[in-house]
């Protein structure tokens, strides 16, 4: 059993960094939020006061934050030079390709092990300890840090080296983004024809529409699995941190020429849900924009 410092409480981090405790580590956490820290604590994992607390004598850091600027500034200036030589870094946010490779050679170069590793799953799987990991960085790397991962895990992939969990990532989410938003279309289309959602749903999730968005995380209330939609699209994925990926994955195509139209429509479309006050709504709310006869959601 290891000492984990836990770097990141929000939505996602709050679910993890409990399961590492439940698995017998001990984990030490912190959150600039004094809200997400005492729940944290709360489910087992051990209070820290900083970041620099946190870290010090830990053998694993692993930060759950919310962007790349987040990511660069908590470990060049708080991680590097608390964290003992030996830690193993593990960053399980969203960030860019270029800004995890950076901050992987930074860590390096300082004589640290340093790996990404993104999530996709969302929160209940976060909490439930049933999330996709997809790590990049070298062999050794992934093999150290597998078993700190597994906990929190359904699966564990490597994808390559530095920066390669977050490839993966991004386009993974940029299909997610256009799939969701085209099986938004096609609800509505089908309604405005006059075929009930559900009868729809029966024959589109067993036919060529089908996809994860309409069968595990149908846009429609009452339709499929129970889903953010059957509870007015609150929680879930917000619909400003899909619309961060899209953006993501739109400068990682612009860096190596890459022609993604449709990640580009994904990307127009949700800049003009979070425009119009659906930033804070999940990311499948995006069906009431599309059915210009539903109401737009409220600004939170
Ligand atoms: P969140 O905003 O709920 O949580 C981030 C947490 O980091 C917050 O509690 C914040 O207080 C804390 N924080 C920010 N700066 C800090 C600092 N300097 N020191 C300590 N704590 C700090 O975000 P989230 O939904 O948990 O997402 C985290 C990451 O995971 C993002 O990169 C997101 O894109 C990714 N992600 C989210 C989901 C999802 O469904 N929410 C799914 C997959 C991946």
């Amino acid at each position: 059993m290891a000492r984990i410092a836990f770097i990141g409480l929000g939505h996602m981090g709050g679910g993890m960094a409990p399961n590492l405790a439940k698995a017998g580590h001990e984990v030490r956490a912190f959150d600039l939020s004094e809200e997400a820290l005492s729940k944290a604590c709360e489910q087992g994992c051990g209070r820290a006061g900083s970041t620099e607390e946190a870290v010090k004598d830990a053998e694993v850091v692993i930060t759950m934050l919310p962007a790349a600027k987040h990511v660069l500034d908590v470990y060049r200036r708080q991680v590097f030079g608390n964290a003992p030589a030996n830690a193993l870094l593990i960053d399980c946010s969203t960030i860019d390709v270029a800004s995890a490779r950076t901050i992987e050679e930074e860590a390096s170069a300082k004589g640290y092990e340093m790996v990404d590793a993104p999530v996709s799953g969302g929160i209940a799987a976060a909490a439930g300890g049933t999330l996709a990991f997809m790590v990049g960085g070298s062999d050794e790397g992934f093999a150290k840090a597998k078993p700190f991962i597994d906990p929190m895990a359904k699966a564990v992939i490597h994808a390559g080296g530095p920066g390669a969990g977050q490839a993966a990532k991004i386009c993974n989410n940029m299909i997610l983004g256009a799939t969701m938003a085209v099986t938004c279309e096609g609800f509505v289309l089908a309604q405005k024809l006059g075929l009930d959602p559900q009868v729809f749903f029966d024959i589109s999730s067993q036919a060529s529409g089908q996809s994860w968005s309409m069968t595990s995380y149908c846009p429609v209330p009452g339709v499929g699995p129970k889903t953010p939609a059957d509870n007015n699209y609150e929680g879930g994925f917000a619909a400003a941190l899909m619309l961060k990926d899209l953006k993501l994955a739109d400068e990682a195509a612009k860096s190596v020429g890459a022609y993604t139209p449709m990640g580009g429509e994904a990307e127009e479309l949700y800049q003009r849900f979070v425009d119009r006050g659906g930033g804070n709504k999940d990311f499948s709310g995006i069906i009431k924009m599309i059915d210009d006869s539903w109401t737009v959601p409220d600004q939170h």
